[in-house]
């Protein structure tokens, strides 16, 4: 087995919930941080205080800019990361931070909070609020066979993780709109209603069997696209799906 690839968790403005995501995957992590990777960085879980170099590096959070720490931070996890990755809908594209606009009891200081392409390159993005364990597991799994592994599995994990980097690519700004244009008008809506529980202003109602934006009520902070499970299909992965599958069960074996 080749030598593990090294990943690393830095903590910006979320609410945690990314990070606990990660430890969700109890054996499957046990199992992850044996054979495929080692842990470098994390907020409670690594008792290392300063930004390493990385082979991949999971940001959670969107970045405040009055806060200079987390700024420099980000950068240097920029720098010192081969891969960074937006985890969570709050590091791609801002979600409920969008809401906080200074006052704040503890934190009254801290006005501006942008998805962290504002601020540095991202390579990939893993959506949602926050993203479910096996998704982190899958791509963590992905991103050793990529760096490590042999040429098929070199084109199944890029199969696997072109259409998160797409995703990064298209931008950090989605809203109601853009979930119309990418999913409901394409015929990708499944009727699931996730957009709608997770619009934090009700702007998302499902009106018979499929979700209707209001527009005048939108305030732009991407939860419904980052969390709809259709926003990144992709038909790559669908038609690699059975070699994938195999490919993870295989290495989490
Ligand atoms: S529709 Fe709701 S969840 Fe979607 S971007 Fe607008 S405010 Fe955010
Ligand atoms: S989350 Fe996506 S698939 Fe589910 S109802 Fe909303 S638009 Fe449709």
């Amino acid at each position: 087995m080749a030598e593990k690839i090294t990943i690393g968790e830095l903590h910006l403005s979320g609410c945690t919930g990314c990070l606990v995501t990660l430890a969700d995957n109890y054996e499957g992590l046990f199992k992850l941080l044996d054979d495929y990777a080692d842990l470098v960085y994390a907020l409670t879980l690594v008792d290392v205080r300063h930004v390493p170099e990385m082979d991949v590096c999971l940001v959670e959070g969107s970045c405040c800019l009055d806060d200079k720490l987390s700024v420099e931070e980000l950068k240097e996890a920029r720098e010192k990361s081969k891969v960074l990755v937006a985890y969570g809908g709050c590091a791609a594209y801002g979600n409920i931070t969008r809401f906080c606009r200074g006052g704040q009891w503890n934190q009254p200081g801290q006005e501006a909070f942008v998805p962290i392409s504002e601020v540095v390159d991202v390579d990939l993005y893993i959506p949602s609020c926050p993203p479910c364990p096996q998704e982190v597991r899958n791509v963590a799994v992905m991103a050793y066979l990529l760096l490590k592994g042999n040429e098929e599995q070199k084109n199944l994990a890029t199969a696997y993780l072109t259409p998160l980097m797409q995703l990064a690519q298209r931008g950090n700004e989605a809203c109601g709109c853009d979930l119309m244009y990418d999913v409901i008008n394409q015929g990708l809506c499944m009727g699931c209603g996730t957009c709608a529980g997770t619009c934090p202003v009700r702007a998302v109602t499902m009106e018979y069997g499929k979700p209707n934006v209001n527009r005048d009520q939108c305030i732009k902070c991407g939860a419904c696209y980052a969390q709809c499970p259709r926003s990144w299909f992709n038909f790559d992965v669908m038609n690699n799906y059975e070699g994938i599958m195999d490919a993870i069960k295989g290495a989490m074996q």
